[in-house]
């Protein structure tokens, strides 16, 4: 089996580089690609684990963009190793971009009366504190009684506490992956709020590569459509679960949401042997 979309405790997942080499073990998964979002210390910690177990693990990352003004997810994949450096660089400056907007996003949550602190909120962030984080301490502080209404009334770009953070467009994003000789997928294209097949030339033009037809979130008639748009653009292919964890306790590693996700064996030989 093969799921090359996971989360750790490094992003917003909640199970860390250990357990999470673990779990893959228990799953069957034989190839895991772990893309946290823009932080590669999950997977630099779980690659002698991984070596140990006999689990081939893909070095990912994935990269929250803005494209015509909404939020659109990246994919990044087998970055070369000696054109890392750079990318590394990159990343350390969104790391900072959230360091930032999370210290303007407690003020704000301060002034609509949420009694929190920056401190609460990075104790539940382990490396890399986002508004998933913030979700969950409004909900253990009985603020919303779930997490999707931390969302819906405070967190989501449409409510009352969200505040802005400086995220890289989408085309620069897309570069600094090819640059790094990597694969850039659009991550979960069901997301995508306007129509797919409409801006996919745009994306195509920026450099996009490849589509994560294969996700969780796709009904076997929506993989059947983004495979087409795929092999019409010239596009590869990759996907995975998007596991996190008890965060999202119905999305299991490898298989999806009650199974519905299979990945195709062959997958990443395909995507080797077309790079
Ligand atoms: P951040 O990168 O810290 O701004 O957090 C973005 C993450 O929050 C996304 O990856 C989603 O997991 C989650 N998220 C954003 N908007 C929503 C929403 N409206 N409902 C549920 N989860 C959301
Ligand atoms: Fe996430
Ligand atoms: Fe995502
Ligand atoms: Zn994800």
């Amino acid at each position: 089996m093969i799921d090359l979309h996971s989360h750790t405790t490094a992003s917003d997942g909640t199970f860390s580089p250990a357990q999470l080499v673990d779990e893959a073990g228990r799953a069957g998964v034989r190839i895991l690609g772990i893309t946290d979002h823009d932080t590669f210390s999950g997977y630099d910690e779980a690659l002698p684990l991984a070596r140990a177990a006999g689990l081939e693990l893909v070095c990912g990352i994935e990269l929250s963009t803005k494209l015509h003004g909404h939020s659109v997810h990246l994919l990044g994949y087998f970055l070369s190793p000696d054109r890392l450096g750079d990318f590394r660089t990159w990343i350390a400056d969104l790391q900072a971009s959230r360091r930032d907007r999370n210290v303007r996003l407690v003020a704000r949550l301060r002034e609509l009366g949420v009694n929190i602190t920056l401190e609460e909120v990075q104790a539940r962030g382990g490396g890399m504190t986002g508004r998933p984080h913030f979700a969950q301490l409004l909900l253990e502080k009985g603020y919303v009684s779930s997490m999707q209404q931390a969302f819906d009334d405070y967190l989501d770009e449409s409510a009352k506490g969200y505040v802005t953070r400086r995220e890289p467009q989408f085309a620069e994003a897309v570069q600094h992956i090819r640059n790094a000789g990597g694969i850039a997928s659009l991550a979960h294209p069901i997301r995508i709020r306007e129509d797919i097949a409409a801006i996919l030339p745009e994306l195509c033009d920026a450099g996009l590569n490849a589509l994560e037809a294969y996700h969780s979130d796709h009904s076997p008639e929506q993989t059947a459509f983004y495979l087409q748009l795929a092999a019409q653009h010239g596009l590869k292919v990759t996907g995975g679960s998007d596991f996190h964890g008890a965060v999202k306790p119905e999305i299991r590693l490898g298989t999806g949401r009650g199974g519905n996700l299979r990945v195709p064996e062959d997958l990443v030989e395909r995507l080797r042997a077309s790079k």
